[in-house]
This record gives C-alpha cells, structure tokens and sequence, in this order.
C-alpha cells in the first residue's frame, strides 16, 4: 500500500432527489472543497454549479447519445484522480447506496487502497413521496417498506415479500420501473394485490416541474401513458397513496382519473 500514500480522499456523495436545498451541509461542504466532481445524469444543474469556478467535472451518467461511461471506466478513473492527488467528489442522484452502483464503487476504491468516505443523500423515495403529500408509512395503514428496482433484470418482482403487500401493511416502492410499468402493475395483481390498490407515479419529484398521476395499480399503465410522464419516475404503491389529498403542500401538478387533486 506503500506505494499508493498520497492518494486523496474520494467522497461518494448523495445529491438527492432533485430540490437542491435537500443536499447535506455535508455534502455541500465536500462539493464546495472538490478539485473534481464525477456526476451522474440525475444530479441537478444547481447542485453542479454550488462547485467553485475552476472545480472540473467529468459526466459519468448516460448522454444524449445514449453512451453511458462503462463502469469500469467510472471506476478506473476515481483511483487515477484520486491518485493524481486531486479531490474528488463522486457526485451521485439520492443515496449512493440505493440502487445507486455506490457500493460498487466504493468496493474499486477499496481494493485499491484509495481512502473513501460515504456521504448519504435523501433518496427518491423519501423526497418524491414527501413533495408527493404521500407518508412512506402511516400508523393503521403501512408499518413496513419495500424498496425494489424495476429493471426486472431476472424478469421479475419474485423476491418480495408478497404475503405482506398483500396484508395491506407494506408500501412497495419501485424505481426505474417506467419502461416496465405494464408487466410490473399484471405482476403485482397476478400476486393477489387487488386491482383497486392505490398507485401513484412521482415524476421529477421534488423539482419544479414535478408531476405526480394517482391511479390504481389496474389503471396506472394507462393513466401514465396517456400523460406521458418520463423518467425519472417513481411509482409508490399502497393505502398510503390515498392520504395524499389531505397531503398536498407542494404546488406542481398531482393528476387523478377524474382530473387534479
Ligand atoms: N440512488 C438514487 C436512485 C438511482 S436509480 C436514489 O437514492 O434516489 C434512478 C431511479 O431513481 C429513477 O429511475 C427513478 O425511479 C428514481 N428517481 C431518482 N430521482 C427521482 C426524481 N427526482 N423523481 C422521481 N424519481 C426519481
């Protein structure tokens, strides 16, 4: 390890969701100190532009040519900036260890004997659903969470509990689910979910542009098509949905079947 003494510190930060007041005076702190920041397409302009002038910043998330920096070379290049004495700040969307690929780099940083510090962020879940007016959990509604990715890599929902989604005391929230929003809603009502479940999809959530569409888990597939909402999207799913038209604080628009809330 000798060898490699004088490689900087990366910091892994969490950006959030979106709404830039919602980043940590930690990492605040770590951005307003970089040499470097190393982004990803889900972080906001105005948490890029709190780096003083002269911060580089190198994009790692997937342009508009649909070319994503490979991982490896993401990985490569945080030990070849670290080791060049600069410091870098990983700057990632939400917490960087939700589905965030954090701890994958963290584990590179690690095995190369580059000193790392994680900084977590509010993730998509806890500040859609707060801007979205829906509480994760509500005493006599919801008592647990599930937090599954929707990329269906192994072609299914299999691994959640559905015994207690069904009980009606979980809230399932799904991110990246959009580009499978149809299989996951038949999954979850081949699962025995009722087909009357509330649903809601948080897109932009937090930022000014947020809109969230409220549906049932039958009628979510059309309802997001006919708005076209795009990524990022965020689908939370349960009774707790329901609360969220007491709930409202959030100006941007929340679209029902029967019109806004
Ligand atoms: N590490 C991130 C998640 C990265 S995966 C976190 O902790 O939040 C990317 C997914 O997160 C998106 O596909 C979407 O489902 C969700 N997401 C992130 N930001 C979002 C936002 N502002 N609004 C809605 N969904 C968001």
């Amino acid at each position: 390890m000798s060898q490699l003494s004088g490689a900087s510190l990366v910091s892994l930060v969490g950006a959030g969701p979106g709404d830039p007041e919602l980043l940590t005076l930690k990492g605040y702190a770590r951005i307003q100190g970089a040499d470097v920041v190393v982004y990803d397409r889900l972080v906001s302009t105005a948490i890029l532009d709190l780096a003083p002038p002269g911060t580089s910043r190198i994009f790692a998330g997937k342009a508009a040519n649909h070319h994503r920096m490979p991982q490896d070379e993401i990985n490569d290049t945080l030990v070849r900036l670290a080791r060049g004495g600069r410091r870098v700040v990983r700057l990632k969307g939400g917490d960087p260890f939700i589905f965030g690929r954090g701890s994958e780099e963290a584990q590179h940083l690690a095995r190369n004997g580059i000193p790392f510090e994680i900084v977590p962020g509010i993730t998509a879940a806890s500040g859609c659903a707060a801007y979205a007016g829906i509480p994760l959990t509500h005493r006599g509604i919801s008592e647990s969470i599930i937090f599954v990715t929707g990329q269906l890599r192994d072609g299914s929902l299999a691994h959640v509990d559905w015994e207690s989604v069904r009980r009606g005391a979980t809230t399932l929230v799904i991110y990246m689910g959009l580009a499978n929003i149809e299989r996951i809603c038949r999954e979850l009502i081949d699962s025995g979910l009722p087909p009357a479940t509330p649903a809601a999809v948080i897109e932009n959530g937090t930022l000014p542009d947020q809109r969230t569409v409220h549906a049932t888990i039958a009628s979510l597939p059309d309802r997001v098509g006919a708005e076209s909402l795009r990524a990022p999207s965020l689908f939370v799913i349960g009774g707790v949905v329901d609360l969220a038209p007491a709930l409202q604080w959030f100006a941007p628009a929340a679209i029902t079947e029967s019109g806004r809330l």
